[in-house]
């Protein structure tokens, strides 16, 4: 079986904007920094080891319109995006924080976009 809806295609990224990734079964996902940081998936981030989860101000996956000047202001900024074998993004961000591994399969789980606000996507 190939799980071709976590296999990304081409992936673009911006430091300040975000990352847009095709993947293989011709979806398109477009996430903001501040989205992504939001949706770190180290242990800190989510209080998987008993720490408080680190407060979401925008990460509901709702269908509701985005602010349309949200990415002129974005808090969060990436100063390093790099590859995790072939299964994951490692984001650092401007205050240090490095420790989420984004694999595609957390990625495409995530995927902003409305139609996978109404069905998720199985990671
Ligand atoms: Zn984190
Ligand atoms: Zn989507």
């Amino acid at each position: 079986m190939t799980l071709t809806h976590t296999d990304p295609e081409h992936i673009a990224v911006s430091k300040s904007k975000g990352i847009e990734i095709d993947w293989k079964d011709g979806h398109h996902s477009s996430y903001g920094v501040d989205y992504l940081r939001d949706w770190c998936p180290c242990a800190t981030c989510t209080g998987a080891h008993g720490t408080e989860p680190r407060p979401k101000t925008a990460a509901t996956k709702t269908s509701e319109p985005a602010n349309p000047f949200q990415m002129f202001k974005s808090r969060e900024r990436m100063v390093t995006i790099e590859t995790v074998g072939n299964y994951a993004l490692r984001i650092v961000w401007v205050d240090g924080h490095g420790s989420g591994i984004y694999s595609f399969g957390h990625l495409r789980s995530i995927c902003p976009c409305a139609a996978c606000a109404a069905a998720p996507a199985q990671a």
